[in-house]
């Protein structure tokens, strides 16, 4: 027995339907590469409930946007389509394949970082709301609007709030000291950006704080009045995302995983991470310093309760932001992306080989790269599974890192050490589970002129009962 830390991943019976099915996953390897990302987007349908219930709990007016950029599938967006979402966009080749799909422009919004003329135009031709990060952006939209002799559909991006004393820092938006200046100097005192049409205020906030996201929709409402004073009325305020999902079954494992890596660190056990790494932590001089820099992947609020969470907030006047708003008449908008794919994804990648490295330690490389499954923190903390493709008759614990086909020595799939009860053999097949979320695609790269991993959408049909391989479509087909 390894006394090596689990971390049970939360799965669906689709994800084990699949698993039991070998042969079919066997045929999409044999036909499409490894590694392959399957889909399954009916669980967007509860994420989406999940959101609906608390605004209708509260009886607010709200529009929920799917952020595309968290996963490159059209298959994603045509279920948030379905749903009834409005689509987050953030390049011209995310707005214009929507368009394609027969999405219409006022159920998109562009909130790119960088927007190009080109993005630009097309979303004012199609009569999209652009969301406003910097003056720059508002002299280009005022440029094409005047170019095409019509008005544009705009939000302001702000940031710069106050969290008590503390001033949250972005990059992103007006700083909420200067937006007042701003835009009754050039918006309603004069008419600089005559054509663009103010529509509501943006945020989107770093990290996952209800606290924060409260503050900052605290200080929107009251900028709003400011504003309706003025004579500009204000229709939305749109929370972005960043809305936490919890990925881990067990709050025990979360805590006993964080405590063994500590213990690892300080030198007390064997490490449990590739080389020891700390993840955010390190030991100087006998002392433990920093903390774990990954996604809260336990966490006890998610979803529908984090929204919560941010809506009952009380204000000085007693009352909680969704009434403050709803008094206002106020739209609550928001743009999950993660959250909106929890239970979507996984990703199936095949063995090549099994081999020590120069300290001895077990290593299973994969037929993919560690840009195929990467996060924006420092690891993905949850167990694989793993797929046998013969009979394990004798268990003979083994524990094993995944490593991928790129020439860096940090190549390593996942970070932690894994316990399994039998070493893979060459073209058993393992597979990470809900990682549709950013995992897949942010970061997907092609050096060494390696293709990007086939998405499949899988409908979830039977035929007598059995899966078939037929019912996976190719995301490029849709
Ligand atoms: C990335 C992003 C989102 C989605 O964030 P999630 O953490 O995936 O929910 C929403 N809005 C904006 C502006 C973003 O940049």
């Amino acid at each position: 027995m390894s006394n090596l830390p689990l971390l049970t991943p939360i799965t669906s019976a689709w994800m084990h339907e699949l698993m039991e099915e070998k042969s079919v996953l066997n045929e999409l390897l044999e036909k499409y590469g490894s590694p392959i990302n399957i889909h399954q987007t009916d669980s967007m349908e509860d994420n989406f409930t999940s959101y609906q219930n608390v605004f209708d709990e509260f009886g607010l007016k709200y529009k929920i946007f799917f952020a595309r950029k968290a996963n490159k599938t059209k298959g994603a967006v045509q279920k948030a389509r379905s749903l009834g979402m409005g689509i987050d966009t953030a390049s011209y080749q995310e707005y214009t394949q929507c368009l394609d799909m027969g999405i219409s422009g006022s159920d998109l919004i562009v909130t790119a970082a960088v927007k190009n003329r080109k993005l630009v135009e097309k979303a004012v031709q199609n009569g999209s709301l652009l969301i406003l990060d910097n003056e720059d952006e508002c002299a280009l939209v005022q440029e094409v609007a005047s170019d095409q002799n019509k008005k544009a559909q705009i939000g302001f991006r702000v940031s710069g709030f106050f969290l008590n004393e503390r001033k949250l820092f972005s990059r992103f938006g007006f700083d909420l000291l200067d937006i007042n200046n701003f835009i009754t100097t050039n918006l309603i005192n004069s008419s600089k950006y005559n054509l663009l049409e103010y529509k509501g205020l943006h945020f989107h906030l770093n990290g996952y704080s209800i606290e924060e996201r409260s503050f900052a929709l605290t200080q929107c409402i009251a900028f709003s009045q400011l504003l309706s004073k003025k004579g500009l009325k204000t229709e939305f305020i749109d929370i972005g995302g960043g809305i936490l999902m919890n990925y881990l079954e067990h709050e025990t494992e979360w805590e006993h995983f964080n405590q063994q890596l500590r213990t690892a660190i300080s030198k007390k056990i064997d490490p449990i991470t590739f080389g020891n790494q700390g993840l955010g932590i390190e030991e100087l001089e006998g002392v433990l310093r920093g903390e774990l820099k990954t996604y809260p992947f336990w966490n006890s609020i998610s979803k529908g309760d984090f929204l919560r969470g941010i809506l009952s907030h009380k204000t000085h006047a007693g009352e909680n932001l969704a009434e403050a708003a709803k008094k206002l008449e106020i739209e609550i908008r928001m743009e999950p992306g993660r959250s909106m794919l929890d239970q979507v994804g996984l990703t199936v990648a095949k063995v090549a080989f099994r081999k020590k490295d120069s300290e001895g330690h077990w290593l299973v490389g994969l037929e993919m790269n560690m840009t195929q499954m990467l996060s924006g923190s420092s690891d993905f903390l949850l167990d694989p599974f793993v797929l046998y493709q013969e009979v394990q008759v004798k268990e003979q614990p083994v524990e094993v890192y995944f490593t991928g086909a790129y020439c860096l020595e940090r190549d390593i799939l996942l970070k932690r050490k894994i316990a399994l009860a039998n070493l893979p053999q060459v073209g058993d097949l393992v597979i990470f589970v809900n990682t549709a979320g950013y995992m897949m695609h942010f970061f997907e790269s092609s050096a060494h002129l390696f293709p990007l991993a086939t998405n499949l959408i899988w409908n979830r049909t039977t035929e007598n009962g059995k899966i078939h391989s037929a019912h996976f479509q190719n995301d490029e087909n849709l």
